[in-house]
């Protein structure tokens, strides 16, 4: 027998899933609301004109190609945690931020979950908002925590159960680790307010909870980068010590460039060290080091004054067409008196909306209009421009009719 026969099949990504059963589809109409990635106003992958401006420099600085330190590049690690935390932050300033380039936000919750399994003090579990990220569960059970989850998403309303999420984090054992996501929460597209958010850190300092922040989508959400980092940086001014997670997937377009970075706000610069050099052994045997060009990117661009500004309004650019489709989106379902209500929509932020359809709803927009979701009914709103919006619109409308 072969080496392998005992290998059972193992369940398809649900998200490729999607993507499969689109592309097999004939129609011109069809439309893929599946993948989490950002397209343009004709439905194109979108390579930002300041990323094009980079590559340009990069080509014409001839750079070569040595390996990186193992934590990364220093120009981007340092612009990385400026980014997220804030140039006058005050544990930067201090020098106790242990950065480390990360293979895009993925790899960064990798770093970070086996980081915690072998360091963390109390309990070695996290607690996950229910829904989350599909793969928060896999990655931090293969770094070795036990998952757990607390409330989140109020099904009646489409919005947030801020009252069960608070009373779960309540509940949990003192000292617990438990995920946020700091803005455009994925899948549901809600986020706490920002008075929600003083609560929540009045509470993890009464708990003595850990906070970890995953932050795939600063900037991509309200289109402002300050605004999305309020949750970590209103954290940490608070004196919490948190874990983050970035990626430059989204705000920059860098889907495949694996372009991230994983941080750990310490008590003092000798702490830091410390953290800096297990880190380092962690990452190591896993990978080595970290790919380069995605990270010269990232700094060619956060590094140079007028690139910089180029970026964030193209990182606008994106976040207002989303807040454009979604205004769009709620009022021709209006228009259509199509039953429910479908405020939700225009409330919810960044790449997602979960539009409380039905599996049986989504089912028969895939089947009588080639219009692909996964089955929770979650939509990537960048999916949708104005060529599509109406037939979209239409079609939920039949569906839910
Ligand atoms: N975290 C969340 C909540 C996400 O939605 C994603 C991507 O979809 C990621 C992390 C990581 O993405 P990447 O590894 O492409 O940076």
């Amino acid at each position: 027998a072969s080496f392998w026969s005992q290998v059972p099949q193992g369940p398809a990504d649900p998200i490729l899933g999607v993507s499969e059963a689109f592309k097999a589809d004939k129609s011109s109409k069809k439309i893929n609301l599946g993948v989490g990635a950002y397209r343009d106003g004709n439905g194109k992958p979108y390579v930002l004109p300041s990323v094009l401006e980079a590559e340009k420099r990069l080509f014409n600085g001839s750079l070569d190609k040595e390996y990186l330190p193992i934590t990364g590049l220093g120009d981007f690690t340092k612009l990385s945690a400026e980014l997220a935390y804030g140039k006058d932050s005050k544990p930067i300033k201090e020098g106790r931020v242990a950065v480390a380039q990360s293979i895009s936000g993925t790899g960064a919750l990798r770093i970070g979950t086996a980081f915690l399994a072998r360091f963390y003090p109390h309990a070695k579990a996290i607690y996950l908002p229910s829904p989350s990220w599909g793969n928060h569960t896999p990655i931090a059970k293969d770094s070795g925590l036990e998952v757990k989850q607390y409330t989140y998403f109020d099904k009646e309303t489409v919005g947030l159960n801020f009252e069960g999420m608070k009373k779960d984090i309540q509940n949990a054992p003192n000292n617990s680790i438990i995920l946020l996501h700091a803005c455009a929460h994925n899948p549901t597209g809600i986020d706490p307010t920002h008075e929600q958010w003083k609560e929540l850190s009045n509470i993890f300092k009464e708990k003595g909870h850990f906070p970890f922040f995953d932050m795939a989508y600063q900037g991509f959400a309200s289109g402002d980068i300050d605004y999305d980092a309020f949750a970590l940086r209103h954290f940490v001014s608070e004196g919490h010590q948190p874990i983050l997670t970035q990626s430059f997937a989204k705000n920059m377009g860098l889907y495949g460039e694996r372009a991230g970075a994983f941080s750990i706000v310490c008590n003092s610069a000798e702490e830091k060290a410390k953290v800096d050099s297990q880190i380092k052994i962690l990452i190591r045997p896993l990978y080595s080091n970290p790919p380069v060009h995605g990270a010269r990117l990232v700094s060619a661009i956060l590094g140079d004054e007028q690139l910089r500004a180029q970026w964030l309004t193209e990182v606008k650019g994106m976040a207002d067409r989303i807040i454009d489709m979604r205004h769009g989106l709620q009022s021709m379902l209006e228009d259509m008196n199509t039953p429910g209500s479908w405020k939700h929509i225009s409330n919810q932020i960044g790449m997602f909306s979960f539009t409380g359809l039905k599996a049986e709803a989504v089912d028969a927009l895939a089947a009588n209009a080639s219009i692909y979701m996964t089955r929770d009914g979650r939509i990537s709103m960048a999916g949708l421009n104005k060529n599509n919006l109406e037939y979209f619109a239409e079609n939920v409308s039949k569906a839910v009719k």
